[in-house]
């Protein structure tokens, strides 16, 4: 199943010049979800991972689904200050000012295969981001997944020694 028109551009949101790339349109069509978390547990199961690592917010809507298909567990990686127990914190570059990731200090273990999950490619900081802390716990970064990858902004490239992978790519 073609996913691509299930995905909704809305200009000038949140700021102008911004096109956002709106995947509602494709969580709220059964058909579309159930092929959209299919598709993702396809390429993902081929990865043979042990944990699925889900990225605030987006990532959480298409992370637990597979990781409960696949029969595997789930961990958040959340903005600051969100997440109850010890944690390890990295900040990256936005387009204007800066972000940070957490994740939990036992969110991962070391030597475990991770997929990490997110909604959409762009620059690529914030994968990188969360490769750097999953990597940090000692885990290996079996790949990156993605719903949607934005080409033109070649976030590929600063995922550069990573395996990535996007089901819809826009040129
Ligand atoms: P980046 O760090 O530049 O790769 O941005 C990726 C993050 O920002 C993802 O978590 C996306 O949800 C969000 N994002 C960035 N650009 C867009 C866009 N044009 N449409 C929808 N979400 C976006």
């Amino acid at each position: 199943m073609d996913l691509h028109s299930y995905i909704r551009d809305v200009p000038d949101f949140p700021k102008p010049g911004i096109v956002f790339k709106d995947i509602t349109p494709m969580l709220s069509d059964p058909h579309a979800l159930r092929a959209s978390i299919d598709q993702l547990c396809e390429r993902i199961s081929r990865a043979k991972v042990d944990r699925i690592v889900g990225i605030e917010s987006r990532g959480f809507i298409f992370g637990v689904p597979v990781a409960v298909q696949l029969g595997i567990g789930f961990t958040p990686m959340r903005k600051p200050k969100k997440l109850p127990w010890k944690t390890r914190s990295v900040e990256y570059d936005l387009e204007y000012g800066k972000d940070t990731l957490e994740i939990h200090e036992d969110g991962v273990r070391a030597d475990e295969n991770v997929a990490i999950v997110d909604d959409l490619l762009a620059t690529g900081g914030t994968m990188k981001a969360a490769t750097v802390l999953v990597q940090g716990l000692g885990a290996h970064v079996a790949g990156c997944f993605f719903v949607v990858e934005l080409g033109f902004l070649a976030g590929r490239e600063r995922l550069a020694g990573h395996h990535c992978d996007a089901l819809i790519k826009f040129a």
